[in-house]
Order: structure tokens, then sequence, then C-alpha cells
């Protein structure tokens, strides 16, 4: 299947969570066999290519292909976690959403100092989720050069930003 076939296995939801938002729902294309293992394939080829030695993937759909990923090429993961969740000290981040704020986590110990960390999401907006979790394995001591997600939404501008921080950014599919 070609990135043009999986983007008719996503769902569009107009005014979700809130009016005016289309949302990209891409837990139909997860439950379409082959488009799912499409999917993880061609984004771990773009992993393997990358020269990473371990996937980070932020909760929680980040966690279902950054894993599936990971587990194809025989990759650690890195669960970049939501807070409260890990029972060890953790280093956190808070990071800004459009009302309020919003913290991620991660166990400082599963990284590794100059462990070559791909980051993985489903998806890119704004890039403020993938920025702070860039920022936190980086603190933790990962060399984080790439970040790949399955969805880009590029008018939101997340990949400039991203690249300002000075890392690649690719995407399977976009939806300018
Ligand atoms: P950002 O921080 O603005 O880049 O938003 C990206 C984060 O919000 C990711 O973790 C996504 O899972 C989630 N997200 C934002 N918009 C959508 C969407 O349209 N579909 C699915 N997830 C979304």
């Amino acid at each position: 299947m070609t990135p043009e076939d999986l983007k008719l296995l996503v769902r569009t939801i107009p005014d979700f969570p809130k009016p005016g938002i289309l949302f990209r729902d891409v837990t139909t294309l997860m439950g379409h066999g082959e488009g799912f293992a499409a999917a993880v394939a061609l984004m771990a080829d773009k992993v393997a290519a990358s020269g990473a030695e371990a996937v980070a993937g932020i909760e929680a759909r980040g966690f279902i292909f950054g894993a599936a990923i990971a587990a194809r090429l025989g990759l650690a993961f890195i669960p970049v976690r939501k807070p409260g969740k890990l029972p060890v000290p953790v280093l956190a981040i808070d990071y800004a959403l459009e009302y309020g704020t919003d913290t991620l986590e991660v166990d400082p110990g599963a990284v590794g100092e100059g462990r070559r960390v791909v980051l993985i999401d489903d998806l890119l907006a704004t890039g403020g989720t993938a920025l702070a979790a860039l920022e936190l394995l980086r603190r933790a001591g990962g060399t984080v050069s790439h970040a790949l997600f399955l969805v880009d939404l590029p008018d939101l501008g997340g990949a400039e930003r991203l690249q300002g921080a000075g890392i690649a950014v690719e995407a399977l599919l976009d939806y300018p």
C-alpha cells in the first residue's frame, strides 16, 4: 500500500474535540490490518535509514506506532509518558497547550548517555508536544536528530519549529 492508499484509511471528524477543529482519526488506519502493517513498515524503513539505536514514543498513540516500529527493527523502545505513571524518579517537562499546560515524563535510565534516539508520534500539529518530548530526551542524555510522524498538518508549523530545534522531520502523510 502507498501513502496515498493509507490516507484513505484515516477518518476525518469535524468539530472534535472543539468546534472548528478537523480531527484526523488514525484509529481507523490501525483498525485495517494491511494498512497498519504498511504504515509501520514504511515508518520503520525511515527509522532504519536514520541510524537510530532506540525509538521513543509519546503516550498514547505514539506508543502504538513507536513500539511496533521498534519491535520490527529490534530496537529499544522508550516510553515518553503522561504524568504519574512511571514507578521511578523521573525527568519531567511542562509545556503549553492552547488552554493550560500539560506534562511529559521519562525515566532517565531508559534513555542512555549519547544514545541515538528517534522520536515518534502519530500526528504533528503545532509541534508543542514533540518539542517538549525532544527537550526531555535531550536532558536525559539522548542524541535526538530525527522525529517521525504518521501524519503532519503542515499549516500548523510544527515541522519548522522542530527543525529550528535542530532535528530532521518526516511524516508519511500530510493534510495541507
Ligand atoms: P501538537 O502538540 O500541537 O503538535 O499536537 C500533537 C499532539 O496532539 C499529538 O500527540 C497528537 O496525538 C495530538 N493531536 C493533535 N491534533 C490531532 C488530530 O487531528 N488527530 C489526532 N491527534 C491529534
